[in-house]
Parts: structure tokens; C-alpha cells; sequence
């Protein structure tokens, strides 16, 4: 079967895609159509976290797939409970509110933060603040949050009750609040599609108090920097913050679809009957999935991904042809000499899957990705820098 030609055929063209097929895989090794072998350092964008066909994770959801694969909302199941107690038990945090995708996470945190402002500031307060240069999701209303206007071409009117500031300036978000009521503001701790960019630690800790202060919720968008990916479970829990609402996906599932939103007291209790819903949301076999992506990133296993994070760290930084590293965990940004793309295009050649975001090479490896491969990806790397 012509797959590249039927894709472009019948497959709408929103991705611009590597030239290769992927048909199978197994940890972090892929092989394409013509049985070439690849280190993948982009784990699917930070969703395959324990790499492909993992045994465990594979173990956990063909287990389920033989109970049950689905039932509504309307019942009970022990997945959903045992994930969403797991999670709150990681956090801190009070609820969850499952769906599907990372998109649908931030949209489910957004309604909370406006009916929790609604009741408890005042009716008119319902503006969500994001940071320039951030990404929240392609739904109108998260495309409405994602700071950067070349998403937004051509798709007005967006979703009102959106502004962004500056990352950085608690200026620009008391100067705001002088003229707009502020229901929230949204962040990501590293902004992962803006150029994997760490937000400085002064600055979260510092909106933290600010937004505490003024009655504002606080939403940390974990769903590429969560599960494990920062070298702790959840980003934010490297900048010694609490947060009110944390939504999270990609990683969360392993390699199936999840989405969670995960609320403390403060908010927990906003949502009542028949205010949210998602007929996929807390699908057992993707919470069976998750629960055994979860169960295994305990400190033991943040220390070996912070220890891999180090390595390539100490790889890249002042190599030849690189120009600076950036990031944190195993989510880092690479800006080279060369043009990212040529730097992918001479990766892929040699065997290696890199990803880019803007102006940077980007790595996402498996968070359990051997120390053997990822020393041999990262010399392939280096030597098409
Ligand atoms: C990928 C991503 C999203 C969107 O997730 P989808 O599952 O594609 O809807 C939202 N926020 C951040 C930070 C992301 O990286």
C-alpha cells in the first residue's frame, strides 16, 4: 500500500510530515517501511513515556481490553477512580476531571475557573490570562488562550475573555488588572511548542503570590511537562508553588488518549451536575494505561531521568554548532548554527528521530530511553550540528 500517497489523498493536510512510515517499534527503537531501525527522541511529542509497547503498559491495557473497553459516565469503574486517587495523592490535589486530549484538559480547567470567579469574585470576572508565547490547544477556545497570533489567522472572532501578557512581567498583570477583571492566569512552566522555554523560577513564584493575593486562580498547563517529563512528576513542583487547577495529557496515557484536569479544594467543588461532561472522558483501558505509567515514576525512577537530562545537557551545552540549551528534564531545546530542520533532516539520515519547535532542535525522549541508545543518538546528533 502507497501510504505517503493515499495520506495525501484522503488524510486532511494539516501535518507537514517527516518522510518516513513508522510500522513498528518497541522501547525507543522504531523501524519504518523499508525496516530501518531509529532511536526516536520524540516519543510521539512526549506521549510515548515509557517508549513504544512497553510489556507493562501493554500488559495493563490488553488486561482491561478483556473487561470492559468502555461503559458511559453514567457507572462506576475502578481505572477511573484509581488514577484520578493516584493522582491527587502525587499533587496534593483534590479532583479530577478526565477527558481526552490536552486540549480538552485546559478547555474543562477554563469553565472551572469562570464559574469559580463567576460565584465567588463577581459575574464579570472571566478573563484568562496567558504569557506570550505559549500554546494551549487548536480548539477555538484554546487557540483564544495560545499566545502567538500566527494560530489565530483567519479563524476569527476567537473566544472572548482573553489576554496575554509578557512572561516575566508581574507588571504587565498588575497594569492589566487595573483596566480587565481577572478570573485566571495560564501558564506553562516550559513553554514546550514556544521553543521549549523555561519560565524563570522568580517570576512563577512571584505570580504565585500576586495571583494568591488577588483573587486570582492559578492554571499550570502540565500536558507536555507533566508525568515525569521535568524530572518531577508535575513542572510546577520544581518551582515550589501550588497551583489551584493542573491539567494534563500527552504523557499521562503512554500512548493512548487521556486528558485530565485536576482541581484543588479551593475549586474542586465548582463543577456540579451536568456542568461538564465527555463521553470518551476516563476511558477505562486509557486509565489502565495511565495507571501503569504512573505507578512507576516514583523518586527513584525522577532521579534517573534527571540524571539522563544532565547528560545531554552537559552533551550540548558549548558544543560546536550549538548556540544555547534550554529546557529542563527530558523536554529540551537545542538552538543550533544550522537551520533545526537540516539539523532533524541529517538526524533522521543517520538513524536518529529528533523533533524541532521554532528555531530549536527538540528532544522528548522516553523517560526510560537506555543510557546505550541515548549516548548514541546524542553523538549522532552531535555530529550534524
Ligand atoms: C500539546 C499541548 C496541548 C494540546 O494538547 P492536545 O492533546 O493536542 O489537544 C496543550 N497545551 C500544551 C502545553 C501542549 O504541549
Amino acid at each position: 500500500m502507497n501510504v505517503k500517497k493515499l495520506d495525501s489523498q484522503f488524510i486532511a493536510n494539516t501535518y507537514k510530515r517527516f518522510p518516513i512510515e513508522i510500522v513498528s517499534g518497541e522501547g525507543s527503537i522504531v523501524k519504518d517501511e523499508k525496516g530501518k531501525k531509529y532511536i526516536d527522541m520524540g516519543s510521539g511529542i512526549a506521549v510515548n513515556s515509557f517508549g513504544l509497547c512497553d510489556k507493562e503498559w501493554t500488559k495493563a491495557v490488553v488486561k482491561q481490553l478483556g473487561k470492559f473497553q468502555h461503559t458511559s459516565n453514567l457507572y462506576y469503574h475502578e481505572p477511573g477512580v484509581k488514577l484520578a486517587k493516584m493522582l491527587c495523592e502525587k499533587t496534593g490535589m483534590d479532583k479530577v476531571f478526565f477527558s481526552n486530549s490536552g486540549a480538552e484538559a485546559n478547555e474543562c480547567a477554563i469553565k472551572v475557573a469562570r464559574k469559580w470567579a463567576a460565584e465567588n469574585v463577581s459575574e464579570d470576572t472571566y478573563t484568562i490570562v496567558t504569557l506570550e508565547n505559549s500554546f494551549h490547544g487548536r480548539t477555538l477556545t484554546t487557540l483564544s488562550a495560545t499566545g502567538q497570533d500566527h494560530y489565530h489567522e483567519l479563524f476569527n472572532p476567537l473566544t472572548p475573555g482573553f489576554a496575554t501578557i509578557p512572561a516575566g512581567s508581574i507588571n504587565a498583570l498588575d497594569e492589566l488588572s487595573k483596566t480587565t477583571k481577572i478570573a485566571a492566569v495560564m501558564i506553562e512552566c516550559v513553554q514546550g511548542e514556544g521553543g521549549v522555554i523555561a519560565l524563570d523560577k522568580k517570576f512563577v513564584k512571584e505570580l504565585r503570590r500576586y495571583t494568591e493575593e488577588q483573587e486570582i486562580l492559578l492554571i499550570i498547563d502540565e500536558v507536555q511537562t507533566g508525568n515525569g517529563r521535568s524530572g518531577k512528576m508535575y513542572a510546577y513542583q520544581n518551582f515550589g508553588i501550588k497551583p489551584d487547577i493542573v491539567t494534563t495529557a500527552k504523557g499521562l496515557g503512554g500512548g493512548l488518549p487521556i486528558g485530565a484536569t485536576l482541581m484543588s479544594k479551593k475549586v474542586s467543588g465548582t463543577l456540579g451536575f451536568g456542568d461538564h461532561g465527555s463521553t470518551f472522558g476516563a476511558n477505562p483501558v486509557s486509565c489502565a494505561g495511565a495507571i501503569s505509567i504512573v505507578k512507576r515514576l516514583d523518586e527513584k525512577f525522577m532521579k534517573q531521568v534527571s540524571a539522563k537530562s544532565e547528560f545531554i545537557f552537559k552533551e550540548f551545552k558549548g558544543a560546536k554548532g550549538v548556540e544555547s540549551v534550554s529546557g529542563m528534564g527530558l523536554m529540551i531545546g537545542i538552538k543550533t548554527v544550522k537551520p533545526a530542520a537540516d539539523v532533524a533532516a541529517a538526524a533522521r539520515e543517520k538513524g536518529v528521530l529528533v523533533l524541532t519547535a521554532k528555531d530549536r532542535v527538540r528532544l522528548l525522549p522516553a523517560l526510560n530511553i537506555p543510557m546505550k541508545e541515548l549516548k548514541k543518538a546524542v553523538k549522532v546528533i552531535k555530529s550534524c550540528l
